[in-house]
């Protein structure tokens, strides 16, 4: 007997509090989420588009990632257990699958496999989802890679995130980046500070302030469009390294690496 063809996936943008977005990866009947800060929103989701949940995936235990899980396993109690997912490292008390780097996730319900990445910086713990098959590389990064930024350093240092954030360059420049907020236009304008002399970024401002002028998210990135206008995938290029250094954010003996340091002081007051 074969196996019936599995139905192709979709991802909706399910937004929630002021700026997050909780994603829902759905076959049109089952469907997962990413880092539901809030139950009420992805019910609504769930209901409108007639599916089933199936999985929580958490990526760091942030309360505005995790803290609509106890009602939506509430919302689903009567059907099959729901198993929620998240990192081993992080106290989380709703996790009943702890995962660690390189654990490969066979989310229930979908036919979807999410390898875990290990990206500590703006917590000790985080972790990435990413969907490496060949019909659609996603890349699910909480708050560590955000559209023309990076999360802040709460718990890790700027030598983690960068190394957290090296792990995201090597990946397919096609690769779907859903990251767990809207700040794009925000930090696209520290970009534009960081590194004047990028035509990419002033063209990639204009087109995202017209989706945001349409209501629509700015999400997802992709990774190739990151390391064209992300400044802190950008760190060492000259560009970069001679605005620091002439507006005296970077010490000129600095050690490699320092500019990585600086652009998240800089963008911390910016
Ligand atoms: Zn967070
Ligand atoms: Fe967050």
């Amino acid at each position: 007997m074969t196996n019936p063809t599995p139905r192709p996936l979709s991802v909706l943008a399910v937004p929630a509090f002021k700026d997050n977005y909780l994603w829902l990866i759905h076959d049109g009947v089952h469907a997962a989420v990413i880092d539901p800060g809030d139950a009420a929103p992805v019910i609504a989701a769930l209901a409108a588009h007639h599916l089933t949940l199936t999985a929580i995936l958490l990526t760091h235990h942030h309360a505005d990632h995790i803290g609509g899980v106890p009602s939506l396993l509430a919302h689903a109690s009567g059907s099959a257990a729901i198993a929620v997912y998240g990192p081993r490292a992080e106290a989380i008390a709703t996790v009943t699958v702890p995962l660690d780097d390189g654990d490969l996730v066979d989310v229930p319900g979908l036919a979807l496999a999410l390898r875990v990445l290990s990206v500590p910086g703006h917590t000790l713990g985080h972790i990435a989802f990413l969907r490496e098959q060949a019909a659609g590389h996603w890349l699910f990064c909480g708050d560590t890679l955000f559209a023309g930024g990076c999360g802040r350093l709460f718990e890790g240092t700027p030598a983690q995130m960068r190394a957290s954030l090296a792990r995201f360059l090597v990946l397919p420049s096609d690769t779907a980046v859903y990251c767990a907020h809207e700040y794009t236009l925000a930090n696209l304008r520290f970009a534009a500070a960081a590194e004047p002399d990028n035509e990419l970024i002033a063209e990639r401002i204009a087109a995202e302030t017209a989706k945001r002028a349409r209501g629509v998210p700015t999400l997802p990135s992709t990774i190739g469009l990151e390391k064209a206008t992300n400044p802190f995938l950008r760190d060492e290029q000259p560009g970069i390294v001679a605005n620091l250094l002439a507006l005296g954010k970077l010490d000129p003996h600095a050690p490699p690496g320092a500019a990585f340091a600086a652009l998240r002081t800089w963008k911390n007051t910016f």
